[in-house]
């Protein structure tokens, strides 16, 4: 737990709170990320997180090759700026997307692309540092800028210890563990700047880095060949280096499993056969260059005895697809079929590439000796093997087989000539094996160099250098109780408990990310970690131990920290860990409002249904009254409450003449509150298009609501309730297998994801489940003649439906038609039910629709179709373009209407 946290605005802003840490002797971490696996970006001491502000790219010049950046700069969006050049940041971590440039050099991070762009440390030109003492300087080759003091004692140190550094170090590409003394010889140019990188924040703190920028190769072919075991992967590495290669990894069968059957996870039907991978990525100035050299390749592995399947990938779209499988491979593998959770604490030595396969043998039978198993993966070009292993830190035998183990490991790593760590630095998990690695007169050299720097030893103390313990401070440890507290949601695949749940999170920090996809919307705007998925997953955690926050299902810390979280499940299918914080908050905010009142507009919105059907009674009063009650219920002026319709959808359905009567499938359309009592349209449309497809449409006999807005304000007690209700009610048809067609996502998703996790084991609940479709899944996947209507659309997903069943099925059916149609990859509208109409949110809300979303539809030119199946996805949409905004079953339904209706029309 930090000490404190401050965000620093500029370099001043360091230095004054650097001064105030002096004056209390208080130690200073500096931060990123935070995506550090080995311990080093936590401490007990006051955070400077760099991310959030300091995060500028101040230059970049083309001519040079060089970019000026502040630490906190993501690497990504470096990368954007200097793309425009032909040009990039060399070294590319599977966090590119959510790491800081600071980070990276605080760990001299590396990537899939090492083979050519080498390590961090190879690209950095010049730093500007701040000490401990306050001194701010800048550092470069032959150690430029350096007050002399400080120069005249690094050139003592490398006068002492430079045979020993050129005898020890291993010579291998992926040499991450300990200070890069090396970068002190002579012939390294007494890079002083280098020598810092992967010092891991104990030496100064980093205010600015001046960078080199590569060109990148304009055209990649990816192959992959697929092996029976990892180890015979390993072998053939050599052989593809041969044919130069940009990028050279591996990816073992276990990992894979994690992600099968996994609703919205990238395809891992992609792969050709086999158990274990080797991915090869092959650059060039055109395509036909980059694929030819990928072809060869393929040939040369054919002619082999253990000849593998292979297949290559020309489309970028599909080798993307292939990347997103490896680089959410630490999440994906977090937790076994087996239910033990696999950890790091030993996940990333490097041995010389030629030797990986007779080690990896060797490693293998050490784990078989512990019992240990896992998955094996990695930067198999330059001999890095990740893994994740289910070790058990929880238990004192556990722990103390644990340290035997990355003892023996780091013994088998030495003898091979290799490093501790290839790639995610030491930090705590690997400092205390470093005089194994390095003997302890270079340890000692490293304790020189750290007090050089830091004399008062305040910076990330315990870290590299005198380290604390690598089996202390655990984040189980051997005193952890899990707790098992009665829920409501029965946790059925986290072992029935919401102590496992919470425990998902492996703190990868994707969550983190801004540029694409949804999760996490509230952190896209706030940039701001309380109100990232992996801040609340630890607050929940913290909150479950008790002993840093201590009011259990009552703490206001956990209430603050999920406030923001507007229940969108996009972590439920973009965390690789598959941490699912909609239903947390759901159950959180169950025991939170257990023994207290709730706030107005939780009752107005969660018991929506039981207001609408009084409002249907006579709606234009209850529009009015509805008018005068709005900041009541906390609704921001701003916003227009939706208003109930002249006649409800239902009244609509029974009072219609009977339609011809169909020979076609016969569906059970769902009448969810907000299509029935606010947009019956919406549901007339979807009985004109289902019908004249072909369909005979029901609907229930009797009002049933799902109960989605009861979710968002944790009133479960309800909701299992008018589930129960609706099961019973529909049980004949479900028994019949009828298909339940929902219209609006929100709601499909409460039958698709709720229904099953509160009721697993009952059998009518799961057929339910398997037998609801949204509209445009039934029409896309029965024969039906589409009528064509020409024209283009833009699309915009709710985000429970991109969670859970994706948009293919919308695309398919919108093409169909003869739409051009663009799906937007516009992540979260910020409406989320009744989220964005409340006060409190409305500015989150609107800047989650303004990210993406609403300038695309105010760009996108009159006659474009703007598509959305979320009700309130449509309101957000509607409120603030003024564009009108239609669900798929409409934009059908006027396809079969000749002439069409001005669709684009607006409001
Ligand atoms: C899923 C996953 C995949 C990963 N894959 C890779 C990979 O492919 N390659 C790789 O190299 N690493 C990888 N890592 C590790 C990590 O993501 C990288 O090392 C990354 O560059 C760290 O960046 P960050 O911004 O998160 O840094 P942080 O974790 O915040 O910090 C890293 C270190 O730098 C120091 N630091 C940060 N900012 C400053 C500053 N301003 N001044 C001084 N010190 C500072 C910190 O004290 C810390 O010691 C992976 C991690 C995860 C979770
Ligand atoms: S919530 Fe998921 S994505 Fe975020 S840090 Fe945790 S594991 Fe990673
Ligand atoms: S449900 Fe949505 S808003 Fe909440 S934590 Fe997950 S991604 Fe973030």
């Amino acid at each position: 737990m930090p000490i404190g946290v401050v965000l620093p605005r500029d370099a001043d802003d360091v230095a004054a709170a650097l001064g105030v840490c002096r004056e209390h002797e208080a130690p200073i971490l500096a931060r990123g990320g935070g995506t550090s696996l080995a311990g080093q970006c936590c401490n007990v001491a006051v955070v400077l997180d760099f991310s959030k502000y300091m995060n500028r790219i101040v230059s970049i010049d083309p001519e040079r090759r060089l970019a000026v950046v502040e630490p906190g700069v993501v690497l990504d969006r470096l990368q954007e700026a200097a793309r425009p050049y032909g040009l990039a940041f060399g070294p590319d971590p599977a966090t590119h997307a959510f790491c800081t440039v600071g980070g990276m050099i605080g760990n001299d991070a590396c990537g899939v692309h090492s083979l050519v762009a080498g390590r961090t440390s190879q690209s950095v030109e010049e730093l500007e540092i701040l000490t401990y003492r306050g001194i701010r300087t800048r550092v470069a080759a032959g150690g430029e800028g350096l007050p002399p003091e400080l120069r005249d004692r690094l050139l003592g140190l490398r006068e002492g210890v430079a045979d020993l550094v050129r005898s020890r170090y291993p010579r291998i590409p992926r040499r991450v563990s300990g200070y890069s003394l090396d970068e002190l010889l002579p012939e390294r140019g007494f890079h002083v700047a280098r020598a810092l990188v992967g010092s891991e924040g104990t030496c100064a703190v980093l205010l600015g880095a001046r960078v080199r920028l590569e060109p990148s190769p304009r055209s990649r072919a990816l192959v992959v060949a697929g092996y029976p075991e990892i180890c015979l992967a390993a072998d053939a590495s050599p052989l593809a280096l041969e044919h130069g290669p940009i990028g050279l990894e591996a990816l073992d069968g276990a990992i894979v499993e994690g992600i099968r059957g996994r609703a919205r996870a990238a395809a891992p039907a992609l792969l050709p056969g086999g158990h274990a991978w080797l991915l090869v990525e092959f650059g060039g100035d055109t395509d036909a260059e980059a694929s030819e050299r990928a072809r060869t390749l393929i040939a040369a592995l054919g002619r082999r005895p253990d000849a593998p399947a292979t297949r290559l990938f020309e489309d970028p779209a599909e080798q993307r697809r292939i990347w997103e499988i490896r680089e959410s491979a630490v999440g994906l593998s977090a937790r076994a079929p087996n239910g033990r959770d696999r950890l790091g604490g030993w996940e990333d030595a490097a041995v010389p590439p030629e030797r990986l396969g007779d080690y990896l043998r060797d490693f293998t039978s050490l784990l078989e000796g512990f019992g240990y198993t896992g998955v094996l993966y990695g930067h198999f070009g330059e001999g890095c093997v990740h893994t994740r292993l289910d070790f058990d830190l929880a238990s004192a035998p556990g722990i103390a087989a644990y340290r035997r183990f990355v003892e023996a490991a780091a013994d088998l790593v030495v003898s091979y000539g290799g490093s501790l760590s290839g790639e995610h630095g030491d930090g705590q998990a690997r400092a205390e094996l470093l005089p194994r690695m390095f003997g302890e007169e270079l340890v000692a050299a490293f304790r020189e160099f750290k007090t050089i720097w830091d004399p008062d030893g305040k910076l990330n103390p315990g870290k590299v250098v005198d380290p604390l313990r690598l089996d202390e401070q655990l984040r189980l440890g051997a005193g952890y109780a899990s707790a098992r507290p009665r829920t409501h949601f029965p946790f059925a695949e986290d072992d029935g408990s919401f102590g496992r749940a919470v425990l998902r999170c492996v703190g990868a920090g994707k969550c983190r990310k801004t540029d694409t996809g949804t999760m996490c919307p509230s952190y896209m705007v706030t940039r701001d970690e309380l109100h990232s998925t992996r801040g609340r997953a630890r607050l929940l955690f913290e909150m479950l131990k008790g002993d840093q926050l201590r009011g259990g299902w009552h703490d206001r810390h956990v209430r603050e920290a999920l406030e923001l979280c507007l229940s969108c499940k996009s972590c439920k299918s973009e965390c690789p860990a598959g941490v699912d914080m909609a239903a947390y908050k759901a159950e959180f905010l169950s025991h939170y409002y257990a023994r207290r009142p709730r706030p107005p507009q939780q009752y107005a919105v969660g018991l929506i249904f039981r207001w609408a059907r009084l409002a249907s009674r006579a709606p234009r009063l209850a529009n009015r009254v509805a008018r005068l009650a709005k900041t009541g219920v906390g609704v921001a002026p701003q916003r227009e409450l939706p208003a109930f319709a002249p006649e409800t959808f239902r009244t609509w359905f029974a009072r219609r003449p009977p339609p011809a009567a169909a020979a076609g499938e016969r569906v059970l359309l769902w009448p969810d509150t907000f299509t029935n009592y606010f947009a019956p349209e919406r549901g007339r449309a979807a009985v004109t298009a289902l019908e004249a497809a072909g369909f005979r449409v029901e609907i229930p006999s009797r009002v049933l609501c799902c109960g989605r807005p009861l979710y968002d304000c944790g009133m479960l007690s309800t909701a299992k309730r008018q589930l129960r209700r609706v099961v019973s009610e529909l049980r004949e048809e479900i028994r019949a297998g009828t298909t339940v067609v929902g219209l609006e996502p929100s709601c499909t998703a409460v039958f698709r994801d709720e229904l099953p996790a509160l009721f697993p084991h009952d059998e009518d609940s799961r057929r339910l489940s398997a037998q609801t479709l949204s509209f445009a899944e039934l029409l896309a996947t029965r024969s039906w003649e589409p009528p064509q209507l020409g024209g283009r659309a833009i699309v915009h997903g709710h985000c429970h439906q991109k969670a859970l069943w994706g948009m293919d099925a919308d695309v398919t059916v919108l093409s169909a038609l003869g739409l051009e149609v663009e799906l937007l990859d516009s992540g979260c509208c910020g409406m989320a039910g009744g989220f964005g109409f409340q006060r409190d949110h409305l500015d989150l809300s609107i800047a989650c629709g303004e990210r993406v979303l609403l300038p695309a539809v105010r760009a996108a030119p009159a006659d474009t179709l703007v598509v959305a199946d979320g009700f309130s996805c449509c309101e957000q949409v509607e409120q603030t373009t003024r564009r009108r905004c239609l669900h798929t079953a409409e934009v059908v339904a006027h396809a079969f209407e000749q002439p069409p209706y001005d669709l684009a029309r607006v409001l």
